[in-house]
This record gives C-alpha cells, structure tokens and sequence, in this order.
C-alpha cells in the first residue's frame, strides 16, 4: 500500500516495523465542546485507513487520546484552557464537561460507523507518564525550568521543524494579536512540558510534580501516551493537517529526543472540512454538528458518504446543497442495492468477485483513494456478474467503506413492502359487514397489511403465525393474485 507520509513530503509503500502489525495512533478530541463536522471529517478518514489495513489482513492496534487538559486555546502555550473556558460557560466543572462531551464524541462516531479504537485514553489518566518523560529531557539537557514552567528547548535539535520547511523569523505562532508572547521562553519555537504557571490561576486540574502542582502541555500528552501503549516505535501517527504544526511538530521534538532514535515512520495527515465563508467554528455561525445534520433530515451515513467521495488530502467545501447531492446518490445508490434479488440458490461467481475487488483495493492502495473505491462499488453494481456476487461484494467493500448498505437496502425493501400490503390491505373489500370504525376490522386490515410485509421479508415464520392468529379468531384469510382479502366465521 502507497500512503502519502506528511515527514517524508511523498506517498510511500507502507512497510511496518513490526511484519504484520501497525501500530496507529491518533489525536483524539479536546472534549470542550461537541465535535464539528470537520473534526468528524478527520475521524472518519482515520477510520477508514483503520478499517482498510485490517481489511488487508494487518493486525491493527489502534490508540486515541482524549483531551481533557492542557489544551490552551492557541494551539501553542498561550490563553487560557479550553475545557475551563469550556466548563466556566456551562458552569459546570471540568470533569463534568468531560464526561459529557467525550459521550457525545462517541455517540456521534457510532452514528457515523466510526469504530472505537482499542485503546482510549483520557490525558488526565496518564500525568506519571508525562513526568517520567519530562523528568529524563531535563536530564539529557533538552528540557529547561524558567518561570516555574517546564519547557523544551528546540535550539538543541538539528531538525525542528519536519513538516514544513519555516524560517523561524518569520514564524508568529501563538503571538496573536492581544497576546504576549511568553519571556521564558529561550527561543521563540520552544514549548512547554509542564505548566506550574499561568496567566490564567483558576486552571481546575493539577497534579503534584518535582517541578511544583501543576499541569501537563497538551503536546506531551500525545507522546505519552502513544508511547506508553504502542512503545517505542511507532507505525502511523494521524491527526488533521492543523496538528502538523505545532503539536505534531513538537510530539516528534520530544518524543525522539526522550527514545533517542527516530519514532514515528508515517503521518498521515487528513485536510480540513471548510465551508463557503472558510475555517469552520465552534463559536461563529452555525454551528455544525451530527445533531443538526439529523435535525434537518440528513441521515449521518449520507455525511460520511460525502466525505468519502473526495480524497482526504484535498480540503473540502460543505454546503446544504453538496449534502442535498449526496443524499440524492447516496439513496439512488442505496435503491440499486435494495433491488438485487438473487435466484434461489444463486452462488457467488469467484472469478468474478476477485476482478472486482482488485478496483477496490487498488483505490484504496493508492493511498487511499476512497472516491475511486466508491467508483468501484459503482462498478459492481454494472459489472456482468449475478445478485449473489454484487450482494456479496457490496457487504465485502462495505467492511471498509461502512456506509450501512446492505442495512439500508433492507430497511428500503421493507418500507417498500409494509407501503405495498397498506395499499393492498386498503384496497381489501370489508367483507364481512363490518364497518370501517369497527375496531376488530381494523385490527384484520393491519395484520393483513403486516403479513405481507413478513413475506416480502422472507419472515415467512411470523406470516404463519399471523394467519393463525387470525384463524383462531374466526377469520380466514384468502391470498389472491390482487391482494389478500378475508371471510369472517
Ligand atoms: P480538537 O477537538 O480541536 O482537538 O480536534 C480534533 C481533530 O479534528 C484534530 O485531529 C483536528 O486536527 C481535526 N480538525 C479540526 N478542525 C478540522 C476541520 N475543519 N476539518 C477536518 N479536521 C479538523
Ligand atoms: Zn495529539
């Protein structure tokens, strides 16, 4: 598989250090406040990446972080902590905050058919970690105390900045208008390890640590705990391409210096989710969530599949009317799937299925190009081979793709069938003198109507028992060619 690794500027083959194994970690969410559709963005490209090396046969451990401290709300060392900021404008405290929204982080990836990694580790579990690692780069001289805080000292480095090529002139980060720049600091990329002082004193949650109570940066926590459970060597490290600098930047900084030999080998990097006015916000304009999706009548499923058709390292545009488009596919795609109906005893063309799965994985080997595995699934609905194959390479894909099609598709074809026996059942003469209002009458039109819902399932068990039902009743049921009709005893 050719990935295209952020370190190296180039797509590479993707060889793990480990034969068979990958280890992959990624930065998980800062738990302040719901996640945006953009963040969700990355989730479900990381998923997808995470699916596909499983698919192909790699035994995956996957580790993600929760942040829960240590956040500021510059992605360098200045302003406050978002989950104070977070916790003061729900008046709540940081914890509380925490719980909630790191729930309502997995309550939106379920519905997005994001799998949870095997390991979640919320920053706050993990504060020894950090101060062991901090400890030892004091040690070797790659860490200085000033001003109560602990920081890295990047001048000790021969290569500091790996994703970008900065002249550090001309480098502003974090130096925002309103907002010093911090005089400890012995160059202006330094960052810090460890804080015991702030400008901002109210911050919630801190630990004791042979440089004073305090609390952890936000970047260490990231090679902590990446290190703390997938050890030295790391096989992928993601994140959306605003981690590139300065937290992923500043992960690798420390995390080589703390090992001594190089780390991670791949970082995989996913654009960001843009809308027409630009960066996407938590705090200005609509706010863009899972939820809001759902309130206006978009199945989550119809997002991810608009995620998937456009390459992870292209940035991308939403719109309502891009969600109307792909809405539109997704259902047409959906309906195409929904109509296959396989012969009685119909197998799966071996020949077949192979040809059209090597479209598929040859997309997703070519460092991951989910839009031409989508043209592939498009492909096999075209394809020369029977219902049983396309069925069966649509639940194959679908193990990577997770766009829920087979689920879909039934779920359609039962809508469609419970539409058909109403319509049939209302169609159904009243035979027996009762009138419309009488409330037997109706409890028959709409056991009719759900038996023929059950035979268009194949739930041939529950038709019976219907009948039966009926039967014990005194009424009989009649299939013919237009309808079920009935005769009461
Ligand atoms: P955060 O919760 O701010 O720590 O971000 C969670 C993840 O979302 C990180 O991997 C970010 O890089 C990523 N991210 C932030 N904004 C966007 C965006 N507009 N589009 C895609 N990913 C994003
Ligand atoms: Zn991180």
């Amino acid at each position: 598989m050719l990935l295209y690794n952020s370190a190296t500027h180039q797509k590479e083959e993707f060889i793990p250090h480990q034969p068979g194994k990958v280890s992959m970690y990624t930065c998980g969410p800062t738990v302040y406040h719901f996640a945006h559709i953009g963040n969700l963005r990355t989730y479900i490209m990381e998923d997808v990446l995470d699916k596909y090396l499983r698919y192909a046969g790699y035994d995956v451990t996957r580790v993600m972080n929760i942040t829960d401290v240590g956040h500021l709300t510059s992605d360098a060392d200045e302003g406050e902590d978002k989950m104070l900021k977070g916790a003061r404008r729900e008046h709540k405290t940081v914890m509380e905050i925490a719980r909630f929204y790191t729930d309502a982080f997995f309550s939106d990836c379920e519905k997005l058919h994001i799998r949870t990694p095997d390991i979640v580790q919320p920053a706050t579990g993990c504060i020894d970690q950090y101060i062991k690692i901090i400890e030892k780069l004091l040690a070797d001289g790659y860490a200085y105390v000033a001003g109560g805080n602990v920081y890295f000292d990047t001048s000790k480095l021969k290569r500091y900045y790996i994703f970008h090529d900065f002249e550090e002139e001309d480098l502003a980060v974090g130096v925002r208008e309103g907002v010093e720049a911090d005089s400890n600091k012995r160059n202006r990329a330094d960052f810090v390890l460890w804080f015991t002082k702030s400008k901002f004193d109210d911050q919630e949650l801190k630990w004791e640590s042979p440089w004073g109570y305090g609390y952890p940066g936000w970047h260490i926590e990231c090679s902590g705990i990446s290190m703390k459970y997938l050890g030295e060597y790391l096989d992928i490290h993601c994140g959306g391409i605003d981690n590139a600098f300065p937290h992923h930047t500043n992960e690798i900084a420390q995390s080589e210096s703390y090992l001594g030999h190089p780390w991670c080998r791949y970082w995989v990097h996913v654009h960001h989710l843009n809308t027409a006015s630009g960066k996407m916000s938590k705090s200005k304009g609509e706010f863009l969530t899972v939820s809001l999706l759902e309130e206006k009548g978009y199945d989550p499923m119809v997002y991810r599949f608009f995620c998937l058709q456009s390459h992870y390292r292209r940035s991308l545009v939403f719109s309502w009317e891009n969600m109307d488009n792909a809405a539109a596919a997704y259902n047409k795609l959906v309906a195409r799937i929904a109509s296959l109906s396989p012969a009685e005893g119909e197998t799966v063309d071996e020949a077949g299925f192979a040809a059209l799965k090597q479209r598929f994985t040859q997309a997703l080997d070519n460092d991951l190009n989910t839009s031409l595995a989508v043209t592939a699934l498009y492909d096999v609905l075209k394809a020369d081979v029977n219902a049983a194959t396309k069925q069966s390479l649509v639940a194959d894909f679908d193990q990577v793709l997770s766009l829920g099609l087979l689920d879909h598709a039934a779920a359609l074809n039962r809508k469609k069938a419970a539409e058909a026996a109403t319509a049939t059942a209302g169609d159904a003469p009243a035979a027996g003198g009762a009138g419309e209002e009488d409330p037997f009458t109706v409890e028959i039109l709409r056991l009719i109507g759900e038996r023929a819902a059950a035979k268009r399932a194949k739930n041939y068990a529950e038709a019976d028992r219907i009948r039966a039902y009926l039967a014990e009743r005194g009424v009989t049921l009649i299939d013919t060619k237009e309808g079920t009709t009935y005769r009461r005893d």
